[in-house]
């Protein structure tokens, strides 16, 4: 990729490569896709080409070009009067093909669409290529249009608070950062819309970047449903196909409407209107391999080069948002109350230490089920680990299963007999005996599978979806079960956190929260945010129509004071707590941090390089800086490599950067850096 030239180069001229083809008669990146392209590789330190590689779809970081066409099958006039009857009794594949090849028409079907369809197309092909049946030519692929047949749903009156905050959205058409912190179901979508909906009249784009898309169907089909256009979309679900011709209409205008997860941040747009970032206090923004980027912060940056305002709505805004309000620098919205005349859940804590939880589910727990299901409702069991069991443990001498490659327990893998790590993906075959004592071994604890079981046993005549990776690996797995949950198929719900985010389940009045524990002692200074954050958004899914809804969780620690500022103040008072500790303790966002890690087979390996890395940066830093570490990382082993790291914490962000710009090449050129992987991470969001 050629960013710009020079007559002159400081480089030995064998060092210069040639540019051997030029690909596209235009630059397929503008100035200002290039501008926050350069941003990101100073601000994270990160290879300005890399950045660039992420930018692209993977079909132009390939070389092939802007329109490229495709592998395209079609049936033939011969094909088209051969008789799939009499070919399906000898032929049945090869009839399979034919049919859907005769009912597409004359435009024929894209190759890597029929792969999707019938995965073994091309033995069947053979023969009827051979016959004259069917041909092969390359066409362009189909384009996007995003005209849609239906018209567009009518808006809903908004309510005073909703008003109001679109009244200050709209108070600017230039940059502007708001955070609607509203709580679930308070109705912050559809006040986006409306804002959408004006800045797609004045004939402008709008993209919106929200948490892994196959997580929320239901978030596209309303903006469909609502603005009436077909949006262009960008995720992992797509063919490369798709996905270069989604990013192409974002880049010649003619998508209006750009929806994708974290990486669509980079996408080109001809004339941007308005930047949304929905659930802004989700993870999976921040991509924590290779290129470390923050797609939420990348785009309050973009917005400002682009002169748009943008709009990060969250019910639980993270704390780095929220302190950006109080200091001035966004606007605080708020919606206070739920929309449409919804209450707001009531929680209660069920104390386990005195009424002991079975299989996962406590007396009183199981009780409301039954209660709220008889009462026609739905219930939602979250527990976040998956699996049957997380520990094997030997009854006898209480040896535990570990991973032989990282340092963490197996989790029992019931319904497939396996025992596997969810760090490095290694599995085996599930033990029945110690592999110290020789005696028999049982699973302790619960995953969402045997939570599954149990429910099973506990309300047999009952419908039991269980939602999570295991669970919806198949394709279109996670839409069929969400279908199940919306139309109230599904009588009780059993998942990890992807059940969780942003759904909306119109008859779902319990929550029943498994082990809330987790997170009440957790070592990170994010500990509370997280763990109010989770409890909040899957309590959020209950009671969000007239029905009111419960939320019920389950505690070894109902007197711990985490529960009574939930209980009592919601997330907001968590928040300004957690805050004022933050502040006191100089954790972010009161500091800035940047994780140095690295990973090596021998442990010398990875702490001596950072042991230089400490060397360097104490030689150059100032009073700002504070140097932690280096330290075993918490899981000091994983995938058979020891990790260590050194965070660097200051007050004084340009400080940070300037030490950081100074340490990347100074460590590239170290021979030690051969041994080791390692990255620098700034901004992390986690210190593992
Ligand atoms: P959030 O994005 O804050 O979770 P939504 O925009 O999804 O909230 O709204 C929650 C529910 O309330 C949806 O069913 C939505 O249709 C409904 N709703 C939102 N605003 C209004 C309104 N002004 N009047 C009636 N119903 C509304
Ligand atoms: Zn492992």
């Amino acid at each position: 990729m050629v960013l710009g030239h020079s007559h002159e180069s400081a480089l030995k001229p064998e060092k210069i490569r040639r540019c051997s083809e030029a690909i596209d008669e235009t630059p397929v990146l503008s100035e200002a896709d290039l501008r926050l392209i350069r941003f990101t590789s100073d601000y994270y330190h990160h290879p300005v080409g890399e950045v660039v590689a992420a930018a692209l779809p993977a079909d132009l970081r390939q070389g092939k070009p802007l329109h490229p066409t495709v592998e395209t099958i079609a049936a033939t006039d011969a094909g088209e009067s051969e008789n799939i009857e009499t070919l399906a009794l000898r032929a049945p594949k090869q009839a399979e093909l034919l049919e859907l090849l005769i009912d597409a028409g004359g435009n024929g079907i894209e190759a890597a669409r029929l792969t999707e369809e019938l995965p073994n197309w091309r033995r069947a092909a053979v023969a009827l290529f051979r016959k004259g049946h069917i041909g092969r030519f390359e066409a362009p692929p189909e384009d996007f249009n995003e005209t849609l047949t239906i018209a567009a749903a009518d808006r809903l009156t908004l309510n005073k608070d909703q008003q109001q905050a679109l009244e200050k959205l709209r108070g600017r058409d230039g940059f502007g950062a708001y955070l609607i912190d509203g709580v679930t179901g308070s109705g912050k979508t559809e006040v986006y819309l409306q804002r959408m909906q004006d800045v797609i009249d004045q004939g402008k784009q709008v993209l919106v970047l929200a948490p892994e898309i196959g997580l929320t169907p239901q978030l596209v089909a309303r903006l469909r449903n609502r603005l009436g256009i077909e949006p262009a979309l960008l995720h992992s679900g797509l063919t490369d196909i798709e996905r270069l011709t989604a990013w192409r209409a974002a880049r010649s205008g003619a998508a209006r409407l750009v929806v994708g997860t974290r990486s669509a941040i980079f996408t080109p747009l001809k004339n941007p209107g308005l930047i949304i970032v929905d659930e802004e206090h989700d993870h999976s923004f921040k991509q924590q391999e290779g290129l470390r980027y923050s797609a939420r912060d990348l785009a309050i940056v973009r917005a400002k080069h682009l002169d748009v305002p943008v709009i990060l709505g969250s019910a639980t805004p993270t704390l780095e948002m929220l302190q950006h309000c109080r200091e001035g620098n966004y606007e605080h919205i708020r919606l206070p109350v739920r929309a449409g005349g919804a209450k707001p859940p009531t929680l209660r804590l069920i104390d386990t230490v005195r009424t002991p939880a079975t299989d996962g589910i406590s007396e009183p727990l199981g009780d409301a089920i039954a209660s709220h299901l008889k009462a026609g409702g739905q219930a939602l069991i979250f527990l976040n680990r998956r699996g049957f069991a997380p520990t094997l443990i030997c009854a006898s001498c209480g040896h535990i299963a570990g991973c032989e490659r990282c340092d963490s327990r197996l989790t029992v893998h019931a319904q497939n007999k396996q025992l596997r790590c969810h760090h490095c993906g290694a599995s085996r075959p599930l033990d029945t005996r110690c592999g110290e004592c020789g005696e028999p071994v049982k699973p302790l604890g619960e995953g969402t599978q045997r939570l599954e079981e149990a429910l099973g046993v506990r309300f047999p005549s009952k419908a039991i979806t269980r939602v999570d990776s295991d669970s919806t690996q198949r394709k279109g797995a996670m839409n069929e079960a969400l279908d199940r949950a919306t139309q109230g198929d599904a009588d009780i719900l059993v998942g990890t956190q992807m059940l969780s985010k942003g759904h909306h389940f119109p008859k779902l009045t319990l929550v029943g929260i498994v082990n809330a524990d987790q997170g009440l002692f957790g070592t990170d200074f994010r500990s509370a945010e997280r763990m109010a954050q989770s409890i909040v958004q899957v309590a959020g899914r209950a009671g969000r129509e007239s029905r009111p809804g419960e939320v019920i969780i389950q505690t070894a620690f109902p007197d711990n004071p985490f529960w009574s500022t939930l209980i009592k103040g919601g997330y907001g008072r968590v928040a300004n707590e957690a805050l004022a500790e933050r502040e006191v303790t100089r954790w972010p966002p009161f500091t800035r941090l940047a994780l140095i890690r690295s990973a090596a087979h021998r442990h010398r390996d990875a702490l001596e390089f950072l042991e230089l890395a400490k060397r360097m940066v104490a030689d150059k830093a100032d009073d700002t800086l504070r140097i932690l570490g280096p330290v075993d990382a918490p899981m000091a082993r994983k995938a058979g490599r020891y990790r260590v790291q050194l965070l660097l914490q200051s007050s004084d962000r340009s400080s940070l950067h300037s030490l950081l710009r100074a340490l990347r090449p100074a460590l590239e050129q170290e021979p030690s850096a051969r041994k080791v992987r390692w990255s620098i991470d700034v901004d992390p969001i986690e210190l593992f």
